[in-house]
């Protein structure tokens, strides 16, 4: 028996519930599930925002494959003041602090709001990662009452919720604290409302100046109150929330939710929304609590964490454009709870790890943990294909995309990979485009000098200074022989009959013709690469030496 697979064990146990987390009560077994899934994006979204998205899909398909009916929702927790203006927003956003993100313009003007903007770029993005969870907003359920019953339920048991809430706190909450933050009918902040009163169904407030410190800084930001009193409708505005947490969970019946390990200290807001949920809206805390996705660390990039303000991250819509999604998925899913360093200069050794996975899960290679590795592969795979298809080194694939011309470039391209047998009769033209782009943009992008490949027309004067007497004669033999078509075996024999006339070493003739030709003292197998420039533009350049 091999190591079962985390998400699979998750489901497992989500299956096999019995009974609430806080209060005795039994759960009836069930075959529809919700799993919730929420990623804070206040500025534009990167891939670090996927990966909280990518875990939950692993465990909506462990589910699934057992044959459970699973809704995945994905909540824009749009009601939350913006606290910060992000990195790549326009400074003037600083008027905005305090306010909801879904009463924030769009800055680029093509959405309704700010929230939505990014929100639905960021959804959209997600199914080339292959999943699609349902897009909703906690400021739309707000504000058209759809909370209503449940917010009546906190205010008529205040004493129970401040109860739970006591438990983790020194100084317990004063006895006229109220879970409610009403939006400033006025100018609009969430952040400056102060509540002064309140009965079940209003909450009279004050809007005043505020300080606070945002995450992670040192300074405080402060925001300057408009001085209005006025009743909150209980709709516009928001629960406190641990408050919140928990009803979101009854709300939308989740039975799955991961988070951050800050999350799961003793007392810590899972346990005390947990407790909420069940003890006031009779719904049973998310289960399995702390899990494998915590402790939850997230990837690291070059040794840095990931942040929109270091600029080590690309937005989720940038990914597929230089790197297969399928990397993506296996960086985030391979040890959940461990950190992982990253590097995008290391994607080609990323897609190797996947191919090897790929080719256990098709039987062609063995694994000493192989049913692990099939989970693997499976919960890494955006589509799984009936066969297994063609593996082209995602390196080489970079090298040949640059040596292709853009007439033809798709047949050149087979050309090449079927002589190294890296591709075979049958090929999908439009993968291939797709696989050529994206590690052409990838060599562009982080490739780095092994990877560049620059023809250049003119032999630099102090290479052909260098050259050997013998080592010349063999490149005007070349010249010679390049004046009729040949095929790839063909001129690898006459390259080989030409070296050993000249009596020179095989080693510092390519090394001699690589530097003449791309600058550097290698390359791909010259045979192959005169033919994929064209024999003729390669005549042209030797026959200046
Ligand atoms: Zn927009
Ligand atoms: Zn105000």
């Amino acid at each position: 028996m091999g190591e079962v697979f985390w998400s699979d064990d998750i489901a497992s146990l989500m299956i096999n519930r019995k009974k609430y987390n806080h209060i005795d009560k039994a759960i009836e077994p069930s075959k529809s599930f919700a799993i919730k899934s929420s990623t804070s994006i206040s500025g534009v979204p990167h891939i670090g925002n996927a990966s909280d998205v990518i875990r939950h899909d692993a465990v909506v398909r462990s589910l699934r494959e057992k044959g459970m009916d699973v809704r995945f929702l994905w909540i824009a927790e749009d009601m939350d003041a913006l606290r910060k203006v992000p990195a790549g927003i326009p400074d003037s956003f600083s008027k905005y602090l305090g306010m909801p993100v879904a009463d924030i313009p769009d800055p680029e003007g093509c959405h309704k709001t700010y929230s939505e903007h990014f929100c639905t770029k960021f959804v959209d993005s997600l199914s080339d990662f292959g999943t699609k969870p349902e897009y909703l907003s906690t400021s739309k359920e707000y504000r058209a009452g759809n909370f209503s019953k449940w917010i009546k339920l906190v205010f008529e048991n205040l004493d129970g919720v401040r109860e739970i809430l006591d438990k983790g706190r020194r100084v317990p909450l004063a006895k006229n604290w109220v879970p409610w933050k009403p939006v400033c009918q006025n100018c609009g902040k969430l952040m400056t409302t102060r509540v002064t009163d309140f009965d079940s169904n209003s909450v009279k407030y004050v809007c005043e100046d505020y300080q606070f410190q945002p995450y992670g800084e040192k300074a405080y930001t402060k925001l300057s109150g408009c001085g209005f009193k006025g009743d909150s409708d209980m709709k516009n505005g928001k629960l406190l929330w641990r408050v919140e947490w928990g009803m979101l969970w009854a709300y939308w019946k989740v039975n799955f939710e991961g988070a951050g390990k800050e999350h799961f200290m003793p007392s810590g807001s899972f346990w005390s929304a947990g407790e909420i949920a069940e003890k006031i809206f009779d719904w049973p805390e998310p289960y399995p609590g702390e899990n494998y996705i915590q402790p939850y660390e997230y990837l690291t990039i070059s040794g840095k964490k990931m942040s929109a303000s270091v600029g080590n991250v690309v937005a989720t819509w940038d990914w597929p454009s230089f790197a297969p999604p399928q990397v993506l998925r296996l960086l985030f899913l391979k040890k959940p709870n461990r950190v992982r360093d990253f590097s995008y200069e290391y994607i080609p050794k990323y897609m190797d790890e996947f191919y090897k996975l790929q080719r256990v899960y098709f039987g062609k290679e063995e694994d000493d943990k192989e049913e692990f590795s099939r989970r693997l592969y499976l919960m890494s795979e955006v589509s799984v294909p009936d066969k297994m298809p063609a593996q082209i080194p995602f390196d080489y694939a970079a090298m040949v995309a640059q040596m292709v011309p853009e007439e033809g470039r798709i047949e050149k391209a087979v050309q090449i990979f079927r002589a190294t047998k890296h591709l075979g009769e049958k090929y999908d033209a439009k993968a291939l485009g797709k696989m050529l782009d994206m590690a052409k943009e990838w060599s562009d992008r982080y490739g780095g000098p092994s990877y560049k490949i620059n023809l250049q027309d003119n032999p630099p004067a102090d290479v052909v200074e260098s050259l050997t007497d013998n080592q010349k004669s063999a490149i005007r033999k070349l010249v010679k022989a390049l004046d009729r078509d040949m095929t790839e075996d063909e001129l690898y024999a006459k390259i080989f009959e030409i070296i050993k006339e000249s009596d020179i070493s095989s080693k510092g003739f390519f090394k001699a013709i690589y530097t003449i030709l791309i600058g550097r003292p290698y390359g791909p197998r010259l045979a192959q690469f005169i033919l994929i420039i064209g024999r003729n533009r390669i005549r042209k350049i030797l026959e200046k030496i």
